[in-house]
């Protein structure tokens, strides 16, 4: 990991760019208002082997890591069209199923998710526990008749339930030496008895939504457990890692695509004699926000190089940093971006506004801003907890 990227890599973004640049911010917008979904673009995206980019050629997907498909959301994010279901679909669901789905999983979910054909949501957030994933209790026990799991539980903020085909839920099953409870995952198809959902009215402009979710007694098969159910804590992180790197290209994509808005209006735009962006006080934040957007994607690539090498503990580190850079840089880029059009930037013509909020998911999901800077605290400083 040089820091420079690889000829492979610079064309791989240059080909996203291209296809992100054909749909476009207008697509988007349009899409969301119409109540659709990215339907064209999804497929095209498969078509172009974007979407399985990590996942194992074995299972047709391109062989590559979180480097590539981190790469792939970025760039459809610069061009105004990012796919947050990338972030959900082939990097959690895909890499946890890759890493440690029984063989029957693999051949089952991994060549649908690498074309595109199959979506999987994931839900670990409880309405209860929030940021303390420990505190979860949606609770899986067996019946001892068929060795059927009985999985009941609530979950919230689950993104894009209504176009998957299956959740990934983050649950718990009781050991059975110390009757503590341990973290498991497992596959819940749409349409398993028992399971409903309810869209939540979230005030973002986005093709995804968000749900809540009602696990009452949902009987699933054995072969619906993902993997060892001793190894769940590993397993989770397998696929939390992939979703904090992913999250932090997608913030980086979003404060690209919104600083270039920024600074084509700011070359032309001339109230006084010279255009705006002759203005220090309009150029400078915009230069800060392009160097906090590239010191972001910086430590992207040195989260995803450390994740794809297999070092899952510096990849830990690496990606909660790196989504935490990304996330503040984004949210400033927006901000920044928005106040350089002036009333303009409050327009929907424009198209910023609305990315306010978006950009906000960035520093509150897939775990908050407070959360990563308690985690430097702890972990990496060695200071104490407060909690
Ligand atoms: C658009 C969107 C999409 C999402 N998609 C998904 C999804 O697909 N799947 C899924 O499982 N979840 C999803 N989430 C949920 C997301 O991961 C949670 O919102 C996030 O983890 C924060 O949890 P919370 O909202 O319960 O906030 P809380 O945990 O209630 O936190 C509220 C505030 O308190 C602060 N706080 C809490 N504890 C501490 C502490 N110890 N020290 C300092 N500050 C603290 C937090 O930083 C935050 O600012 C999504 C959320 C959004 C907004």
């Amino acid at each position: 990991m040089t820091g420079i990227e690889s000829e492979e890599h610079k064309a791989l973004r240059t080909a996203v760019a291209d296809l992100g640049t054909r749909y476009g911010r207008a697509y988007m917008t349009g899409v969301t208002r119409a109540g659709r979904h990215t339907d064209e673009l999804w497929a095209d995206a498969a078509k172009l082997g974007y979407l399985g980019a990590n996942l194992p050629e074995a299972y047709g997907g391109g062989g590559g890591g979180i480097t590539e498909l981190s790469i792939v959301l970025e760039e459809l994010g610069a061009a105004g069209c990012p796919l947050l279901m990338l972030i959900v679909s082939p990097a959690i669901c895909g890499t946890v199923i890759a890493r440690f789905g029984t063989d029957a999983q693999k051949r089952e979910w991994l060549p649908g998710i690498a074309d595109g054909t199959r979506v999987m949501a994931f839900g670990i957030t409880e309405p209860d526990a929030g940021s303390n994933s420990h505190r979860i209790t949606t609770t899986a026990r067996r019946d001892p008749d068929t060795g059927d799991w009985l999985l009941t539980g609530r979950k919230v903020f689950i993104s894009g339930v209504d176009i998957a085909d299956a959740v990934l839920v983050v649950g718990r099953t009781e050991d059975s030496r110390t009757g503590r409870l341990k973290p498991c995952l497992f596959i819940v198809p749409r349409d398993t008895e028992g399971f409903t959902r309810r869209r939540i009215d979230m005030d973002i402009e986005s093709p995804e939504k968000q749900f809540e979710l009602t696990l009452d007694d949902v009987r699933l098969p054995a072969g619906t457990l993902v993997g060892d159910e001793d190894a769940g804590l590993l397993q989770l992180f397998a696929g939390l890692n992939p979703e904090r790197i992913m999250t932090a290209a997608f913030a980086i994509g979003i404060g690209r695509y919104a600083l270039d808005v920024a600074v084509r209006y700011a070359r032309e735009r001339t109230v006084w004699t010279e255009p705006i962006g002759a203005h220090q006080a309009v150029a400078h934040p915009l230069a800060q926000a392009h160097i906090d957007l590239e010191l972001a994607r910086l430590m992207t690539g040195k989260a995803a190089a450390l994740y794809d090498a297999g070092d899952d503990a510096g990849a830990g580190e690496a990606a909660n940093m790196a989504k935490y850079a990304a996330g503040e840089a984004c949210v400033r880029a927006v901000d920044q971006a928005v106040h350089t059009l002036g009333g303009n930037g409050l327009t929907r013509e424009f198209g910023l506004a609305s990315l306010i909020t978006v950009a906000r998911v960035a520093r509150i999901a897939p775990v908050s801003r407070e959360m990563i800077l308690n985690y430097v605290s702890h972990q990496t400083l060695g200071l104490p907890k407060s909690y």
